[in-house]
């Protein structure tokens, strides 16, 4: 089978059992079937975060706030139903149209549920390598024996209408919205501040004690990244990609995570570490401080390899389409 797709097959199945654990817990006395995929989790001043539940088929959180004029939304998680859902949990909250959706980042389980906000007449925002990596990096998720069906799944999604490079800001009347462009995670992330409730969307370049996915990683830059984030934003509430949303301690042994495994691998091939050994190495002792957040079985091995890929040089990172998009 190939990595990625096992991998990914691998992570939905590794979080079935939360899926039942935190089914439990939102278990109300009649759950309305529309939040089933996420829990809505009040951030203070007109801004929530909607947590997936895992095994759901949300795929990753979303959020959104609530200003003057409009909503604005941060991801739509991986299926337009989770989506739906949430469109329909705004509608109860307010009359204001979704005006924007911002994407922080290309992965397919941030971005599927973009048709159902443009159809509600949203603009979907991204960083500029979006555009082009929505349609196309997409496709490795599925690996070598990928279906026509998937592909045109991915190939059908709908892209960002507006890309930026740097940074944008967006105005729900008087509401400021700031997004930023962060390196580390695909090379396309954006962070969305809302600094009047002191909010910090952070996509997947924040995974609350969970491992991450690496596979586009750069991981130097994403420790750089997350020493920003927190210096300059140390009471906020931080929304992960992944996991609850946090504080800056927690960003801070996020960071920590990244910061030994870099070390680690680094040591293993300073020794003369690779491969197989490498990983059979690096594994307890990872797992030493590590072993009880999500996912660890999942991607230990492969953040293992990805990292002694990254540093040898090796390592295969989406590029920049050469013409402009
Ligand atoms: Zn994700």
């Amino acid at each position: 089978m190939n990595i990625r797709r096992f991998i990914t097959a691998a992570f939905i199945v590794a979080l079935l059992p939360l899926c039942a654990a935190a089914q439990q817990q939102v278990a109300s006395p009649a759950p309305a079937p529309t939040v089933s995929f996420f829990v809505l989790k009040p951030l203070g001043h007109n801004v929530w975060s909607a947590v997936a539940v895992p095994g759901s088929g949300a795929g990753s959180n979303s959020g959104f706030v609530v200003g003057d004029d409009g909503v604005l939304v941060v991801d739509s998680f991986q299926k337009a139903d989770a989506a739906r859902a949430l469109l329909a949990e705004i509608h109860k909250i307010t009359p204001l149209p979704v005006k924007y959706v911002v994407n922080t980042h290309y992965h397919i389980d941030h971005v599927s549920g973009n048709g159902v906000y443009a159809e509600a007449g949203a603009v979907i925002v991204a960083q500029r390598n979006v555009r082009d990596w929505i349609h196309t990096e997409n496709l490795k998720f599925y690996g070598a024996n990928i279906t026509p069906a998937q592909k045109a799944s991915v190939e059908g999604l709908t892209g960002p209408q507006a890309a930026y490079d740097g940074s944008l800001d967006l105005y729900l009347g008087a509401r400021r919205i700031s997004v930023r462009y962060f390196p580390g995670h695909t090379g396309g992330d954006s962070v969305v501040f809302i600094e009047d409730a002191n909010v910090v969307f952070c996509g997947d370049l924040f995974w609350r004690h969970t491992l991450p996915n690496l596979i586009d990683a750069s991981t130097a830059d994403w420790i750089a990244t997350l020493t920003t984030l927190t210096k300059t934003h140390p009471g906020a509430a931080f929304v992960s990609g992944h996991g609850d949303a946090g504080t800056s301690d927690d960003v801070d042994a996020f960071r920590g995570y990244l910061t030994d495994l870099r070390r680690l691998v680094a040591e293993g091939r300073t020794a003369g570490k690779s491969g197989d050994a490498l990983v059979d190495e690096l594994t307890p002792k990872l797992k030493e401080t590590y072993g009880q957040w999500s996912a660890f079985n999942v991607f230990v091995k492969r953040n293992i390899t990805d990292t002694d890929a990254e540093l040898a040089g090796t390592k295969k990172i989406p590029r920049p389409a050469a013409s402009s998009n």
